[in-house]
């Protein structure tokens, strides 16, 4: 049987997309390579503004009711641990895992009625929209779609095959997380607080989630792994020694049995909204600065972005090109002020100096400090 569409990858952007066709009335098959439910490394803060896309998607009680934790006020520490900024969140965010909401969202497209597949990599797609595509997974099984989408994150194999520029472009960032208990409640994260800890070369983002434990998520420049030997380990001693108010929280919980979830060649470099034909969402399209903390707001919205525009080319009401020139668009107004200012933000976050002047402008003015942290968000 053929597909209207063919998603591939059943992360966030994956699943909500699969779930706005299927309940258009597409033909929808998601394929995700992993077994799910599965960690996922992120800072597992979810912005104010992914309540919506999960109420839109019909999954908001059950975050709620799987004890997500509201989180109402952020503190952005300097780099030495001395000064710090503390802002209420223009609204209410929350603290989930990402183990618990994939699955959540892969399960609610399912129930939407789109055929969701976990344990199934996609190897290769070819074809071109007017056309129609196949996909072919690593097990060597095909299918036939009318439109194929992307939605397998900062960095898959189909970015080699359709040959995207951004892959010939520096990645220079890792990133690692584990989950924490707190040893001694009183100084470990308070309840209802975001924590993000910058040091030289990176920061460290704190947010408690669903389990009642601290999700510590580090992202650095590779340079600050490789002065560290290499060694996640080394590395994260390394920034505590270089921020106390990192340290002092740190010292008040202990990692959960887990090793540390990692991954290299993280970039924020500009990427495209089509390639070779398959429309691109969330990550896939393009990725805000972590320290943001709106990446999963804006695959969820890309989802929304794009599900309109491919309706009306699945139905016939609107050409091939007017599909690609109103979902790009659609994007643009959506995202691209957004990712200018996160990559602003991302780059002080890794210099020590202009880090700690930031932080000490934005208690030195307020307004401003909330001015930008509403301007990085939708
Ligand atoms: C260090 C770090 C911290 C972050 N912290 C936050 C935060 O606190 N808050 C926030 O909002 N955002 C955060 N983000 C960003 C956020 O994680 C992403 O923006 C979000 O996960 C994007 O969702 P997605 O669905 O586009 O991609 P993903 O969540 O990456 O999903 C892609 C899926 O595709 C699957 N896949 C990949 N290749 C294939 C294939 N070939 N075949 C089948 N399936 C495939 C993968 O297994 C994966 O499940 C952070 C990012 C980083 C790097």
């Amino acid at each position: 049987m053929g597909y209207d569409a063919i998603i591939v990858g059943g992360g966030l952007a994956g699943s909500a997309l699969a779930t706005h066709l299927a309940r258009g009335g597409q033909r929808v098959l998601v394929l995700e390579k992993r077994r799910l439910p599965a960690g996922k490394l992120c800072g597992e803060f979810l912005s104010p503004e992914v309540t919506d896309s999960l109420r839109g998607l019909g999954v908001l009680a059950d975050v709620r009711a799987a004890g997500a934790q509201r989180i109402e006020h952020a503190r952005i520490t300097a780099p030495g641990g001395g000064e710090a900024f503390e802002s209420a969140l223009p609204a209410p965010a929350l603290g989930f895992s990402r183990r618990r909401l994939d699955a959540l969202l892969f399960e609610n497209a399912r129930t939407a009625g789109a055929d969701a597949c976990d344990q199934t990599k996609v190897r290769a797609v070819e074809g071109r929209i007017g056309e129609g595509f196949s996909v072919k997974t690593a097990s060597g099984d095909r299918f036939a779609g009318r439109l194929v989408f992307g939605a397998y994150g900062r960095r898959g194999v189909l970015d080699r095959t359709l040959e995207r520029p951004f892959l010939d472009e520096d990645a220079p960032l890792v990133a690692f997380k584990a989950h924490y208990a707190a040893t001694q409640p009183a100084r470990a994260l308070p309840p209802g607080g975001i924590e993000v800890h910058p040091f030289p070369g990176g920061y460290c983002g704190l947010a408690t989630v669903e389990t009642g434990h601290v999700n510590a998520c580090w992202i650095a420049r590779t340079s600050a792994l490789k002065g560290a030997g290499g060694d996640p380990e080394a590395m994260v001693e390394e920034s505590l020694s270089q921020n106390p108010a990192l340290a002092g929280r740190m010292s008040a919980m202990e990692r959960r049995g887990e090793s540390f979830k990692a991954t290299s060649q993280v970039t924020l470099r500009t990427k495209s909204c089509f390639s070779g034909g398959v429309c691109m969402v969330g990550d896939t399209a393009g990725m805000i600065a972590p320290l943001c903390g709106d990446g999963m707001a804006m695959a969820l919205r890309s989802a929304e972005l794009a599900a309109g525009p491919a309706q009306a080319f699945l139905d016939g009401r609107r050409s091939a090109a007017e599909f690609r020139r109103n979902y790009r668009r659609a994007w643009r107004r959506a995202f691209r002020t957004r990712l200018a200012l996160g990559r602003l933000a991302h780059r002080s976050g890794l210099r020590p100096l202009l880090a700690s002047a930031v932080v000490r402008a934005f208690r030195w003015a307020p307004p401003l400090g909330r001015w930008f942290i509403r301007q990085t968000r939708g």
